[in-house]
């Protein structure tokens, strides 16, 4: 078996030849200046990827942990709050609200599709929820929302946006402050082309008002301790994974020096790509056409989709992902995020296509490999 697996997964993703060397320098400290000076420049420049004039706050946790952090710092047990269910990870906040006492109301949404911007005033019409719990870029469905018009109603009703951009952030737009969203909520193993264990979170204004009251039980994810400890001087209330802190200044560079409306191009390009592909296959797209999402492509698998993505694994050393929940072995989703480029989806289609071939699904690679090249 090699050792060389080309992730073509919604996170972890594959991670640049500069990330790897940076992860490999020795062990710095996270108390004196070189570190300190680091957290700040990091800190930038992830303002300028979350375009807000906010702090953002990196914490050494999974984006699960990020999410966590965000709820529990906004909210106090008893408020209502929305959680708009449009796959797992949206599922995900409803639960996590739960757990820490919110009286969560769900709004389930068709999978494949958005919440439209009626329901969504409709519900908060009736909840008067004191924030909407929504996912940017849903991963488990390929559904990329318009969170800025979400957060517009979120607003109207006087209730926090709280947003999950975790496969989105530095792949899709998100515009933090001009869209007015409350709450950003990121992590690191996805379009931001490092390994996992980082989570982000900013605030808006008003949901730093809303964190003074918070009754919430925390104290890893303290987010006032962490802000509190970034003003004083770049520092983290706790130990952080500094190997990763480094990483991520070498892919912030890397952003910078590329452009982040380039990198949106980009990932807008292969989603194009992958699209063509699929179609060209004689398959259907899950996501509904106006919400596909520019990360990831969810597929309606013509075969039991465990068994295509390990065929896939197996001849093709290429991992892509099936289905979760109730979607397992009905879609298969291809991630092209990151440093995923033409050449990686190329073979990504082809593979496809040929295990769909062996499974008793017949279909032309070729064909499907010049639409995706065509396409992109
Ligand atoms: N939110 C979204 C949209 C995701 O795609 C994921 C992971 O796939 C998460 C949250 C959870 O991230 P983690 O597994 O890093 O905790």
């Amino acid at each position: 078996m090699a050792d060389y697996e080309l992730l073509m997964i919604p996170g972890p993703t594959n991670l640049p030849e500069e990330v790897r060397e940076a992860l490999g320098r020795p062990q710095i400290s996270h108390r004196v200046g070189r570190f300190k000076t680091l957290v700040g420049e990091v800190t930038k420049g992830l303002q300028s990827l979350f375009m807000t004039s906010q702090p953002v706050l990196t914490l050494t946790a999974s984006s699960t942990g990020a999410m966590e952090a965000a709820i529990v710092n906004l909210l106090s047990p008893g408020d209502p709050v929305i959680c708009v269910d449009t796959g797992k990870f949206g599922d995900r906040l409803g639960q996590i609200a739960a757990i820490y006492g919110a009286r969560v109301h769900t709004l389930r949404v068709e999978r494949g599709q958005a919440v439209s911007e009626a329901e969504l005033g409709e519900a908060c019409a009736m909840i008067r929820p004191k924030a909407v719990l929504m996912v940017q870029n849903e991963t488990s469905t390929g559904v990329c929302q318009d969170v800025a018009a979400l957060a517009e109603i979120c607003r109207t009703y006087n209730a926090l946006s709280v947003v999950d951009a975790v496969s989105a952030l530095g792949g899709i737009p998100l515009r933090m402050d001009a869209w007015g969203l409350d709450a950003v909520i990121a992590g690191s193993q996805k379009a931001l082309m490092l390994p996992p264990g980082l989570g982000f979170v900013a605030f808006s204004e008003r949901a730093w008002e809303a964190a003074r009251t918070s009754t919430m039980p925390k104290f890893y994810f303290d987010l006032t301790k962490a802000r509190s400890s970034l003003e004083k001087g770049g520092e983290t209330p706790y130990t952080p994974n500094t190997s990763l802190f480094v990483a991520l200044q070498v892919v912030l560079d890397m952003i910078a020096e590329e452009g982040l409306e380039q990198r949106w191009e980009q990932h807008h390009r292969l989603a194009l790509g992958c699209r063509a592909a699929m179609e060209a296959l004689g398959l259907t797209l899950f996501a509904a056409p106006e919400v596909r999402s520019d990360t990831i492509t969810s597929v309606v698998s013509p075969v039991d989709s465990q068994e295509l993505t390990r065929v896939v694994r197996e001849q093709h050393n290429i991992i892509i992902a099936g289905g979760q929940d109730e979607l397992r072995g009905k879609i298969f989703r291809i991630g092209h995020m990151g440093i995923c480029e033409l050449g990686h989806l190329v073979m990504t289609v082809a593979a496809v296509a040929d295990a769909l071939d062996e499974l008793g699904y017949a279909c032309d690679s070729a064909a499907a490999v010049w639409a995706a090249e065509s396409a992109y």
